[in-house]
């Protein structure tokens, strides 16, 4: 019998192959492993061959990660889509949603000619149309996506072959008709991309009301202990998925495994965390309303919230655990005394968290803006948005009584 060859190799190159690539146990786990390997071997050169041309086999990290497609699977699943692609970022996401939905069938355009997109997407999403596609000589056009005669007056204006939208608003949560939209942006041959990050899987599904491509930030709900970044991309269609999957070897901002397994884990207590996270912010968002400090609240579970019938028959009957309000006292003083006086809630920027997030949308997301851009966009200088999180909401409310106790407190 001839000798294992390592038994006679140097200890230096020994150390370097031992204990590595052991066949797979027969037994399959339970849970996904994370594969950290950037290369695959096969028995022969043909068969690596064969395996380069094979969309389902893996051959580099970049092309194909098993952990990855794994969640890839899950997020396919979770939004009933031809096929999912995952990116290290909500961002790298939204960049590649909006080059493939560009793409005109069967071609591989560099940008899209044109893009309707809502008036308050997500600030960074507001950047990136202005500082990279319009700088690449993309027309960029933006509408109030809850009024529907202002949606066909800009699609006919602007013919766009791409229209963007958020189904709730940032920061007072206006909520969007996705299937009047999607109608609307087929007839004038258009694809739409919903950014649904915010919503969830949970809430909507909007692949199945008409929309080409959906994009979720994973780094918020998804991923939903503030603990990882990602992006996904949901595809209504195998042309779309194809185009994202080319795009994405090429452009390189894929996801690493370790994150995979992460996102992964947080998918299967999204139901959970979601259902409690709404139900909370419905109470949270009433207990508002009853409050002297408090001058306005924004949620769409409020019977006076303008869309709250469309909420009602959009979101399976939830309306989000995003809450925003205005206090009553509209000075910068005021503000900064009630986040100083928070313990529970957390003054950080972010949103779906298992952690209460608060956030001053003129402090942070609207930042830029003046106070009068900010009025036109309906966000006061004191106005603050909650992520409701995982907590016991009666632990939430006295948190907050007790930092709306404290903006009265002139020092
Ligand atoms: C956070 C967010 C993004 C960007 O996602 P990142 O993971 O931070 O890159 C895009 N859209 C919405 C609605 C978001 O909340």
């Amino acid at each position: 019998m001839e000798p294992d060859p390592q038994t006679t190799w140097h200890l230096q190159t020994s150390l370097v192959h031992a204990g590595e690539r052991a066949p797979a146990p027969a037994a399959i786990p339970t849970a996904t492993p994370i594969y950290t390997s950037a290369t695959y071997l096969y028995p022969s050169l043909a068969a690596l061959n064969q395996a380069a041309e094979d969309e389902a086999s893996y051959t580099y990290t970049r092309h194909g990660n098993p952990t990855v497609a794994a969640l890839e699977q899950a997020m396919c699943i979770a939004e009933r889509g031809a096929g999912a692609t995952v990116y290290a970022s909500g961002m790298a996401a939204m960049h590649a949603a909006l080059l493939a939905a560009g793409t005109p069938r069967g071609a591989t355009a560099p940008a899209p000619r044109a893009i309707l997109a809502a008036r308050d997407v997500y600030g960074t999403t507001t950047v990136l149309l202005q500082e990279f596609f319009a700088a690449r000589g993309t027309a960029i056009t933006t509408c109030d996506m809850c009024d529907l005669a202002a949606v066909d007056t800009a699609l006919a204006a602007h013919q766009p072959d791409v229209v963007l939208v958020e189904q709730i608003s940032n920061p007072i949560l206006r909520v969007v008709d996705i299937r009047a939209l999607a109608q609307r942006a087929r007839a004038a041959g258009a694809r739409l991309v919903v950014d649904s990050t915010i919503v969830t899987p949970i809430l909507q599904q909007p692949l199945a009301l008409g929309a080409d491509l959906v994009v979720h930030s994973a780094t918020k709900y998804l991923g939903g202990h503030g603990d990882v970044a990602g992006g996904v991309v949901v595809a209504r269609t195998g042309l779309l998925r194809d185009t994202l999957r080319r795009q994405a070897r090429l452009l390189g901002a894929t996801l690493g495994p370790f994150e995979a397994q992460q996102i992964l884990r947080g998918l299967k207590t999204l139901a959970l965390r979601v259902r409690q996270q709404c139900r909370s912010a419905g109470e949270i968002a009433a207990w508002l309303t009853s409050r002297p400090a408090v001058a306005r609240v924004y949620y769409p579970g409020l019977p006076q919230h303008p869309q709250h019938a469309l909420a009602r028959e959009s979101f399976g009957g939830l309306f989000g655990a995003m809450v925003s309000f205005e206090l009553c006292n509209t000075g910068r003083a005021a503000l900064h005394r009630f986040f100083d006086a928070l313990r529970l809630v957390l003054p950080a920027t972010s949103l779906g968290d298992v952690y209460t997030l608060a956030s001053a949308p003129a402090l942070a997301s609207h930042r830029e803006l003046t106070p009068e851009q900010r009025a036109e966009r309906g966000i006061g200088e004191t106005m603050v948005r909650l992520s409701i999180g995982i907590e016991e909401p009666a632990d939430i409310v006295a948190d907050l009584s007790q930092a709306l106790d404290a903006v009265a407190v002139e020092p």
